[in-house]
């Protein structure tokens, strides 16, 4: 036997390998992720290893290959279960070993450490009240802000100021020097023996939140590692149920991952967790640099920091001795990935806490079917919260419109008759209003009303959307050109923008509604860094009325003052080619209407439809989680889609379609050679051509999971030896 091994241990040197041989007494022993000792360079210096990869053969050419000298005793570290981890993610998912261990490692590169520095409030409260109050009359909009966090948290990490808060010196300067705060030095913020300074709880759980945390601390403690499911109703309290969770565990001197999806992940939680566990807990998301996330993951290498916070690749932190991985609002898509490896986190955490003997929990108000249904036959220890937590807040009324009606009596308007006298009520009586859309843009396309053609990318096979500086975008490619006057098609002049944009919302409001303030946030509107906070936080002050926006302005904030909800089209996500669409719209219904009445007055929601009696739009409102399953989860199992059936889609693209062609015919003879496996297509793409390249998909069903894996593999050996291979890229994706 023979091994591949990684001296440097470091993103970019994962794909410098060495080869060695297994000598006969070592054999058994060495497995991939195991430390090794082993002879190097012309001297034979020894030097340490990790083995990444076993191979049966040499495939050394040249020369004679050196034997492994030994294992490094107590070798089981971080970084040896995160070798373990990528090999099992390049098995199951189908990636190169380099890939997976890029996935897991981080970038190693030298920063200046991020100042470990606090800050600190030195008013008392009611000068506090007073200076934000000034602040808002000044207009001085950062500065009120970081006043606001200090009612709730007098210390406040710089770290968090700086990249969470997006505050800058130039505001918190003036402040230092006006001595309403100072900057607390490092030494005393990152003491590991931070328990003194843990403020403990913040509030008293209640019968249902204690009888969840003790049913976990005596599995725990039992060693029971059981996945555990918190289903509970947005606002039921499972953040704080999760925070005791985390208590428990640190005190048995082990490490915590909390992930929480990038779009929930504000500033406003992260203060909670470190309310809570103060400079114990750290922070990763998407727009740190390599540098600045390589010195955050070092820090939890080397224990200064025992809880980090992040999206997905959080998952990765390299803590020493992980006791537990929290997974909140699992059912998210967004912790599936879109790279190679296309993991899912929630299985992958599955695997990383096993590798460790750590324990998973995950909590949603509408868990996936995956999760549920699992919990339903108890391979998931399921726990409930049913009820609001918090004394004054209460679920909110759901009404549905139905759009069809509405133009049948005469109203061509978005707004429904309905949502417009609630709009005028609620700005009446001083309250905010949320307007719901899933789609950005203006108008989603132009298209002439002569020969019925929409405008699309010469490139892609999508139509362009349409933005309001008047020219046409394409979403794929970025192709972009000023919107035409005349059909390109027909030349006719009758052509227009149809559908509805958050852009058009935005206007529309405004003219309908003159005096109020709208704000609009989507994609467009959050590019610039920090601008999501902005609009959140200018929202949260009271600065605008009326807040409009895509699936963004739903995930995971509470704006006390909102009593009105307002879902334009409750089936603009209803229709696509994903199996999961009902689901998807379900979640999204469920958590917009979960923003209503969340301070003490009562809120409503009115779902605008053409579709009311389609069971996810009728499910969501009337907040009946329960029923949507079972109505799915039929549906799942009459079309065996997950999670009845496993299903792998393999997407091959190429710049020349006769290849295409070939190699999805070669690939499905090969798949079909398994017992019992459907097969779907090829068939194209639901873009079926983007930049220029052309998409097949191919979808293979079968029941058993690693029969999939199994067939996955052959189709990878005979893409690998075939006629088109380098002319045809493969990608798969388990659903
Ligand atoms: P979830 O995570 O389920 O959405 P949270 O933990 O964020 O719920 O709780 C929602 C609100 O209720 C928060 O403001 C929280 O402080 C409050 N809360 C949670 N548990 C309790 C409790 N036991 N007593 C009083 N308030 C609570
Ligand atoms: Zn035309
Ligand atoms: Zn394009």
């Amino acid at each position: 036997m023979y091994a591949n091994i990684i001296i440097d241990i470091s993103h970019e040197k994962v794909d410098r390998v060495f080869e060695y041989r297994i000598p006969p007494e070592l054999e058994g022993q060495v497995d991939v992720g195991v430390q090794v000792w082993i002879p190097f360079g012309v001297g034979d210096h020894r030097r340490k290893g990790y083995v990444v990869e076993l191979l049966p053969r040499s495939l050394w050419t040249q020369g004679q290959v050196k034997d492994i000298a030994g294992i490094v005793a107590g070798s089981v570290t971080a970084e040896s279960r995160l070798i373990q981890l990528a090999w099992w993610m390049k098995e199951r998912y189908g990636s190169t070993m380099n890939q997976a261990l890029k996935t897991v490692l981080p970038v190693k590169q030298k920063v200046r450490r991020r100042e470990n520095r606090c800050l600190v409030c030195r008013l008392s409260r009611g000068e506090l009240e007073q200076a934000s109050a000034e602040a808002a009359r000044k207009g001085y909009r950062a500065r009120q802000r970081l006043l606001d966090a200090f009612l709730e948290n007098p210390r406040i990490p710089y770290d968090i100021a700086v990249h969470q808060m997006h505050l800058t010196g130039s505001t918190i300067k003036p402040m230092i020097e006006k001595g309403q705060l100072v900057l607390e030095s490092e030494t005393v913020f990152r003491n590991p023996r931070m328990q003194g300074e843990r403020l403990g709880r913040l509030v008293d759980l209640n019968r249902d939140q204690q009888a969840i945390l003790e049913d976990f601390c005596r599995r725990y403690d039992r060693g029971d590692r059981q996945t555990s499911l918190i289903y509970g109703i947005t606002g039921s309290g499972k953040t704080e149920v999760y925070m005791e969770m985390i208590d428990h565990v640190l005190s048995a001197g082990r490490q915590v991952i909390v992930l929480i999806p990038e779009i929930a992940l504000t500033y406003q939680t992260v203060l909670r967790f470190y309310r809570r566990f103060g400079g114990l807990v750290s922070v990763v998301n998407s727009r740190l640099s390599a540098g600045e996330r390589y010195d955050q993951f070092e820090r939890a290498r080397t224990g200064e920091v025992q809880v980090m916070i992040g999206p997905r690749s959080a998952l990765f932190t390299p803590f020493p001795d992980l006791g537990l991985i929290i997974i909140d609002e699992e059912h998210e898509g967004a912790y599936k990935s879109e790279l190679s490896p296309r993991y899912h986190a929630r299985e992958t955490a599955r695997k990383r806490a096993d590798l460790s003997g750590a324990a998973l929990v995950l909590g949603s108000a509408t868990p996936s079917l995956e999760a549920y249904s699992q919990a339903l036959e108890g391979r998931i220890r399921l726990y409930r919260l049913r009820e609001r937590a918090s004394a004054n807040s209460r679920m909110a009324r759901v009404q549905v419109t139905d759009l069809r009606e509405e133009l049948r009596n005469g109203n061509k308007s978005i707004f429904s008759r309905k949502l417009q006298e609630a709009m005028e009520e609620e700005l009446q009586a001083g309250h905010q209003i949320m307007l719901f859309l899933n789609r950005r843009g203006y108008s989603n396309f132009v298209s002439c009303r002569s020969c019925g053609q929409a405008v699309k990318c010469p490139h892609c096979d999508v139509t362009l959307t349409l933005h309001r500086n008047g020219r046409l975008v394409c979403h794929y490619c970025g192709y972009t050109i000023p919107s035409p006057r005349k059909c390109p098609g027909c030349g006719s002049p009758y052509i227009a923008g149809f559908g509805t944009g958050t852009q058009k919302i935005e206007d529309m409001t405004r003219q309908l509604f003159p005096e109020a303030r709208v704000l609009r946030m989507d994609l467009d509107t959050t590019a610039r860094k920090g601008g999501h906070q902005e609009i959140l936080s200018a929202f949260a002050e009271g600065r605008a009325d009326i807040l409009v926006g895509t699936q963004m302005i739903v995930k995971g904030h509470d704006f006390p003052n909102v009593t009105l909800v307002g879902i334009l089209a409750a089936d603009l996500s209803l229709y696509s080619s994903d199996f999961r669409c009902g689901e998807r719209t379900f979640q999204l219904l469920t958590q917009a209407a979960g923003r209503a009445g969340r301070g003490g007055q009562p809120g409503r929601v009115i779902i605008q439809t053409y579709s009311p009696e389609h069971y996810a739009v009728a499910a969501a409102a009337r907040q009946d989680y329960e029923s949507f399953y079972r109505q799915e989860m039929a549906y799942r199992r009459l079309l065996r889609y997950p999670p009845y059936c496993q299903l792998l889609s393999v997407m091959a693209s190429s710049g020349d379609e006769k290849l295409l062609d070939e190699a999805m015919e070669e690939l499905r003879q090969q798949a079909a050679g398994e017992e019992e496996i459907q097969i779907i297509g090829p068939a194209e793409a639901p873009v079926y051509k983007v930049n220029d390249i052309y998409r097949k998909i191919l979808y293979l069903k079968h029941e058993n999971y690693d029969i999939l894996v199994r067939i996955k593999d052959t189709l990878e050996q005979c893409g690998s030896r075939a006629r088109w291979s380098g002319h045809v890229a493969v990608q798969y994706d388990f659903a």
